[in-house]
This record gives C-alpha cells, structure tokens and sequence, in this order.
C-alpha cells in the first residue's frame, strides 16, 4: 500500500512526496479511514510509530478553507516540545495549503502568543494549561473547532492536566470529532476515555503495553554508578560508534552528574536535556542531536517524550525507569518510522521489582548479556549511593522532664536572679564614707 490508495488530497500527496513517505505505517492505514468517516478514534500507538501524521492527515484532508479566524483544528499535547514538534509537521504537510498553524504553550508571554491567536489561525497546537488560559481570558475561541485531538492523553493526564482538559471541554461545542492517541491504555485512560468520548473506535498500531518488535533488547547486570560510567564508556566506544544515542536516567541530579563524567571524554559530542534547563538551552539540543552535532545525549524521562529525533540507533537505560509505561517510551524512541534500533538497560540489585514489571508488561523476559573482560567494575560508591542509616522514631527517646528541667543552659551572670538583702547603712558608707541618718 502507498499513500496514492489513501484518499487524500493533491496538496497533502504533494508534501508526502517532498518528505520522501510514500509507505503508510500500520497505524497511518489502519486508522485512517476510521477517522474520515468522522467517527471518535482511540489510537493505541507509541511514539515513533507515525501517530501524528495519522492523525494530522485525515484532519489536513477534511479540512475546509473558512474566513473565520478561529481554530478549526486543535491539537492538545502534554509537553512544549511535542507543540513545537507537531507545529513543524503541521507546515511541513501544509506546504502546498493556505494554511495558518500556531503552537501556544506554559513558561513564556502569552501576550505574544494572545497576539498570534487573534491573528487568525486554521490549526491550533498547545499545551493544555496555555490553550485554557487563553481560552479563559478571551483570546482564543474554541467554539468552531470541529476535531479535537489530544496526543498522548496517558501522559497528558499523568502530569494531572485532567482539570484543564475538562474546562476545555466546556469551551468546545458538543458537535465536534475526537482522535485521541495514548502509547498505553492504563485504567485512568480509559475511564477518562468513557466518560467524554461518543462511541469511540479504537484502532491499534501494536497491542497496548507491547514493545516494538523492530527493537533488539538487552540487559546487563551493573553494581553501581561508576561501573555504569564504564560500561557506557565501552558501549559507546564499542557498539554504538557513530550513531545517534539517547541515555535516560532517573533524575536531574544523575543526568548532570553523567553528564560531567562523560564531557570529559567525549567534550562536546555529549549533551543534557533535562526540564531545570531553560527553554531555549532546550530546543538548542534537541536540534544538535538531531543534526548530529552532539551524538549522545543524556536525558530524564518527562523531557524525552517530546523529542521526535531521527534515526536514535541506541537507547541505553543508564537507570531503569520507575514505571513499565516508561520502559516501552523510552525505548520507543528508536526503532522509529519501521526503522531497526537497539535497546539496552542497566540493572542493579535495587531494580528487580521494576525489572519485574516491565517484563510482565512485555509479556516478555529482557535477555542479559554477559559484561566483557575489559569493561572494569568498582565496588566504589558515590555518595548518594551509600546506604543511609535510618533511626526509627521510636529510639529516639524524648528527655525525662525531671533530668531537662526549665532550661538546658546556664544563665548568664547578669540575668541570674540574686537575693541580696538591702542594707541602707552599708550603701550610705559606700557612697558618703559615713554612716548618714535618714531625716526625720
Ligand atoms: P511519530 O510517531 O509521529 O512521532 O513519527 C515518528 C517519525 O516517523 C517522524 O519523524 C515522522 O516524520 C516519521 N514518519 C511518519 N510517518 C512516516 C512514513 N509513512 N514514512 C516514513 N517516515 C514517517
């Protein structure tokens, strides 16, 4: 099947054959006609799996030129990445449209983006807070917004936008078309899900919770953070020369820390993206690693979701992600567009119950490699890794009132209080070398 037996338009056929797409993914085919007949979709898809033009084409395609100023199309997306992301895929595939897209999202002026809106725009992107706050303040009119998607609506909720999302809602006529597209289809989803579509068909591009197969999975067994340092240092010398390689880690703190070990070997090959960083150090990197001027790079979990960059080979889980969902994002980062990529996670003691969930979401067992000889281990522990000695609140015994008395300290000599009897005789002495009488 190519993208001639969709039944598109010659604008969208146009821009595909700019971009070079001419096979559909299997989510691209599957819900494309679903979402034509106007029907509510659920998409079931990872990132990496073609979702955003599975849905931005059949939305491009029904589209109809209006005088209206007023978004016809809003796309709701959890992270200011993914809007700058979309937004570019939107003017990729409307190059031969006269079309006006725009992206709004938290942390900047939104005067300047109140400004963009009132212009007038055809397709909206945002963030949901930014969308709400300008919906809110009047500058923005959703009433003619006739499909409504909400991309990655598991994350999205994750990161508690629920309430936005229903004060959206309530800014959106009733008679409008939803495409809602989740990597995973948790119980928090789909209740959500329930509640506020109309008889949605759910098309999948894999089994939700399912990895992608063009993925090689490994896993080695590491005691610690300096071993992992090794271990990196030698994959990325080793297997992963050359290519474009995304490590995760599990917090801010260890994503500048590595990032620290590794610039001193790798200098400016090596990059950090994490969400303490400014917005504009941000996009910088994100735009180096994809042109290829850095080519590892270190992230944490909630930044990395965003980031649709091309041809990642490796992913290398330096951490293994706290929830299972994570695993199946992360390393949904490479592999992307049907193309191969390799996966590889370090585990430590501590994580066996994580390792034990991602399996049991894989339905699947991560095979363990053996470390080579030359990759040297240390018993050394860093700081945060040393154990921390916890002293139940029980054993802390509170002083016995009659030990502790008023006070724990002594007082000072002038603010100890003296009994002194007063003699009138002795004070006259001192002061007139002679007894004095008082008069009578
Ligand atoms: P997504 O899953 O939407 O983040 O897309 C992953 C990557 O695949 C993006 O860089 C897309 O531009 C690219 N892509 C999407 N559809 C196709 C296609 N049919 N053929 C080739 N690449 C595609």
């Amino acid at each position: 099947m190519t993208f001639r037996d969709l039944n598109l338009k010659k604008p969208l056929w146009n821009a595909l054959d700019d971009l070079g797409y001419e096979t559909p993914t299997t989510i691209q085919a599957a819900s494309f006609n679903v979402m034509m007949s106007g029907k509510d979709t659920i998409g079931i898809a990872q990132t990496g799996t073609g979702k955003t033009l599975a849905y931005l084409l059949p939305s491009l395609c029904m589209w109809k030129f209006s005088k209206e100023p007023h978004p016809q199309i809003l796309i709701i997306v959890p992270t200011r990445e993914l809007v700058a992301q979309v937004v570019s895929e939107v003017e990729k595939l409307s190059t031969y449209m006269n079309l006006a897209v725009g992206g709004v999202y938290g942390g900047t002026n939104m005067n300047t983006q109140a400004a963009m809106v009132l212009l007038g725009l055809d397709v909206l992107v945002g963030t949901p807070g930014r969308i709400l706050d300008l919906a809110a303040n009047g500058s923005l009119q959703l009433k003619h917004a006739k499909k409504v998607i909400i991309d990655e609506v598991d994350e999205t909720l994750s990161l508690g936008f629920r309430p936005q999302l229903l004060r959206i809602f309530e800014y959106l006529p009733a008679k409008r078309q939803n495409m809602v597209f989740s990597a995973t289809l948790s119980e928090e989803v789909s209740l959500f899900l329930d509640d506020y579509l109309t008889t949605p068909v759910r098309v999948e591009a894999a089994r939700a919770g399912s990895s992608l197969d063009k993925i090689d999975q490994a896993a080695f067994r590491v005691p610690n953070f300096l071993s992992k340092v090794s271990l990196l240092h030698h994959l990325l010398e080793n297997e992963a020369e050359n290519s474009k390689v995304l490590v995760f880690v599990s917090s801010r703190t260890l994503a500048d820390t590595l990032f620290e070990e590794m610039e001193q070997t790798l200098g400016d090959s090596v990059g950090v993206i994490h969400s303490n960083k400014a917005q504009n150090f941000r996009f910088n990197t994100v735009q180096n690693f994809q042109t290829g001027d850095i080519n590892v790079l270190i992230a944490t979990d909630l930044i990395a979701r965003g980031i649709d960059v091309t041809d990642v080979s490796h992913v290398i889980n330096f951490d293994i992600p706290e929830s299972p969902e994570n695993y199946i994002h992360r390393i949904g980062r490479t592999g992307r567009a049907d193309k191969n990529g390799v996966a590889t996670t370090f585990v430590t003691e501590k994580d066996e119950t994580a390792l034990i969930a991602i399996e049991a979401l894989m339905q699947k067992k991560l095979s363990f490699t053996d470390v080579p000889s030359e990759v040297d281990f240390t018993e050394e522990l860093l700081e945060f890794e040393k154990a921390k000695v916890v002293i139940p609140g029980k054993l802390i015994k509170l002083p016995k009132r009659e030990n502790a008395g008023a006070s724990f300290h002594e007082k000072k000599a002038k603010n100890k209080k003296v009994n002194v009897r007063y003699d009138h005789k002795k004070a006259m002495m001192d002061k007139y070398g002679k007894p004095k009488r008082k008069r009578s």
